[in-house]
């Protein structure tokens, strides 16, 4: 940093490193299994309504789109089976998750999370001079109920199903979380569509509850950001304050209508995603990969080489060795809790025998 940005960068921004997304490379010979993307193409009618939206000649891109993203708000609530008072609409759920820190982070009382979890957070907390604060899951991925619930925290980050590890937890987990925190939860559902249980059936239930979710992952729209924030009235109006007057633009608001208006594709294809979630799963125990049982569309493996290692090392070579061959999965050398392992997004079965393959090569080099 120059000596005139060192006099003028806010102290926090100049203390942190941005986040780092997953890779996008820009030529398409890749088995792409690292940022957890649908690997289908969206329901065609979205593909309808954005072309509806653009009409002839564009001409509506003149005007400013609701600011609100009032009827996304009440479709997205009516699949929850809440009003659209319950609804907050975002430029993807890292918009929500942001608009969440903005609103009720505190330069007194830290932000919280478990470690591992999504590294987006301790940035979005460090933006704005909030202390942030991980506790370790235990060894089988438990929870640290006790100490969440005496951190003097004021918001609670919960990835559930959990990321990286993919580890799904149930509805009395989060409601003991919700009656033992003292500050806001805010349950973080990017994977909820492949999960067992969505704590949205819980809104009316808690006024502490934040449900965070996306189009990203289970309904195919990363390239569109359409995310959503579900909870008491009270908090959407405070969530309201801080957000961008049109944080959706007209064409992600008719794609989110249209993703909400096809039921029936998602729920086939989020089964076929599982299915082929667990067959991928039960290749890992052939070999004797360790994983931790998926709720997400995503495993995170642990590999073995053919002398029966496992580490940083080996994860390191076999995740080079995926790249050497055009495969692209996720590998988090800097994160000691997940450095073993990999991240391999579940894509369709296809891509799935492709990867098997490699595992089985790999071993036998
Ligand atoms: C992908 C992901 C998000 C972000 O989703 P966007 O809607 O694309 O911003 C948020 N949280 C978790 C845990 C994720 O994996």
């Amino acid at each position: 940093m120059n000596d005139f940005l060192k006099l003028h960068t806010a102290n926090a921004v100049a203390q942190i490193e941005g986040y780092t997304p997953g890779e996008q490379p820009s030529d398409g010979n890749w088995v792409k299994l690292n940022t957890n993307e649908f690997p289908y193409p969206p329901s065609p009618k979205v593909r309808e309504a954005i072309l509806d939206e653009l009409g002839g000649d564009g001409a509506k891109l003149r005007l400013y789109p609701d600011p609100i993203s009032k009827n996304l708000r009440s479709k997205i609530g009516k699949f929850f089976g809440l009003s659209a008072e319950n609804v907050i609409a975002g430029n993807g759920s890292d918009d929500i998750l942001n608009l969440a820190v903005r609103a009720f982070s505190d330069p007194d009382k830290p932000i919280l999370s478990l470690d591992p979890s999504y590294s987006l957070y301790p940035v979005l907390a460090k933006i704005q001079n909030s202390e942030f604060i991980e506790l370790p899951f235990g060894d089988s991925m438990d929870i640290p109920f006790e100490k969440i619930s005496s951190s003097r925290a004021n918001i609670f980050f919960f990835t559930n199903p959990n990321a990286p590890t993919g580890v799904g937890f149930s509805k009395s987990d989060v409601e003991r979380i919700l009656n033992e925190f003292g500050g806001l939860v805010l349950v973080d559902e990017a994977y909820a569509p492949f999960a067992e249980f969505s704590a949205s059936e819980l809104v009316d239930k808690y006024p502490n509850l934040i449900v965070a979710g996306t189009t990203s992952k289970g309904w195919g729209l990363a390239g569109m950001r359409i995310g959503w924030g579900l909870a008491n009235p009270d908090i959407i109006n405070i969530l309201d304050r801080v957000r961008d007057s049109y944080n959706l633009d007209r064409l992600a608001q008719a794609a989110g209508m249209a993703a909400f208006s096809d039921n029936e594709y998602y729920g086939n294809l989020c089964g076929i995603i599982k299915d082929t979630r667990d067959k991928t799963e039960l290749f890992f125990e052939s070999v004797g990969w360790k994983y931790f049982k998926s709720s997400s569309n995503f495993i995170l493996v642990t590999p073995k080489n053919k002398n029966g290692k496992s580490g940083r090392d080996v994860a390191d070579e076999f995740f080079k060795y995926l790249k050497s061959i055009k495969i692209l999965v996720r590998y988090f050398p800097n994160c000691p809790a997940v450095c073993d392992s990999v991240r391999i997004s579940v894509g369709t079965p296809e891509q799935m025998i492709l990867l098997q393959n490699a595992v089985k090569d790999w071993i036998s080099l």
